[in-house]
């Protein structure tokens, strides 16, 4: 069954009574050059585990239980469980979890995959919901490889953004701090089925893991200046960590900024990670 082929997913969802589920923001991917490009650079290596979060109809699934050794996929709506249990059939390195990725337990349902060796994280994320997704993976603190996943054009352009542009925000530089962001390709609204109303692009985050380039001396301090810088952007800096810090002052922030040899009317989305790591240091 060739699940790249629109006609045959209809049919497919027909033979099961289901039709796409909007809420839970299934657009099932249909181009195989694409499938096959997030599949591999998914992982290095073949002993690989990989979560998927969302298999929808196991497209992606498929391709990724060819290359590595195990796929554990959690997918929400459980109509798709008898289609997936169809077309995953030929596969026995493939696991299919009935589960709201936002309520799982990630360390506990990976504790024996991580003891067997690496583990990725490979997924066309749901739209509705990339972000939470995405901020439980980088907080779970668990030791990925790497996270490899479909979004939404605007949001790989705010994963992967340099300091000083529109799109460099609290989630570029969240991300910034634990990995490093490359975009894989960009994907057109219409290699899905149904087609979103917009384009889409593969983003990989190479995590560091236990070897962070740059660390801050408090992890709480650093997260809660990025959220001040970004939370009223069109603030300077200064006055953006005024209202983030009201316990500080004025004069003592506008000498943190001068001790940095930043300007005193800088605007957060000017600092790079680094940056932001030396002001929370000094706070
Ligand atoms: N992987 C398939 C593909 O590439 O064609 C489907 C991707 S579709 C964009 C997103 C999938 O995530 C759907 O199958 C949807 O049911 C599932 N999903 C949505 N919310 C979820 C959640 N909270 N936990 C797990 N799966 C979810």
């Amino acid at each position: 069954m060739n699940l790249c082929d629109k006609n045959t997913v209809r049919r497919l969802m027909a033979s099961y009574g289901i039709s796409f589920r909007h809420e839970f923001g299934q657009n099932f991917l249909t181009d195989p050059n694409v499938i096959d490009e997030i599949a591999d650079a998914a992982c290095p290596t073949e002993d690989c585990t990989i979560l998927e979060i969302g298999p929808g109809i196991g497209t992606l699934t498929r391709a990724l239980c060819a290359r590595y050794r195990r796929v554990i996929a959690l997918e929400i709506d459980r109509n798709l469980i008898p289609v997936l249990e169809e077309t995953l059939a030929d596969f026995d390195n493939a696991t299919v979890v009935n589960a709201d990725v936002m309520k799982t337990d990630l360390a506990e349902l990976l504790a024996p995959a991580f003891a067997e060796g690496p583990v990725a994280v490979c997924a066309n994320l749901p739209y509705y919901i990339t972000s939470p997704i995405l901020m439980k993976l980088l907080e779970s603190n668990l030791p990925f490889w790497g996270v490899t996943v479909m979004v939404q054009k605007e949001f790989a352009d705010r994963l992967c953004a340099a300091p000083g542009g529109k799109e460099y925000g609290s989630i570029t530089v969240s991300a910034a701090y634990r990995g490093h962001a490359e975009k894989i390709c960009a994907v057109p609204a219409d290699r899905f089925l149904p087609a979103p109303k917009v384009d889409s692009a593969v983003v990989r985050l190479r995590l560091y893991g236990k070897n962070k380039p740059v660390e801050p001396k408090s992890e709480a301090t650093f997260f809660r200046v990025v959220r001040a810088a970004f939370g009223q952007r069109r603030k300077t800096l200064a006055n953006a960590l005024a209202t983030g810090f009201p316990e500080l002052g004025k004069a003592t922030i506008a000498g943190l900024l001068e001790t940095l040899g930043l300007p005193a009317d800088i605007r957060g989305e000017r600092l790079s990670v680094e940056q932001f790591i030396k002001l929370s240091d000094l706070i």
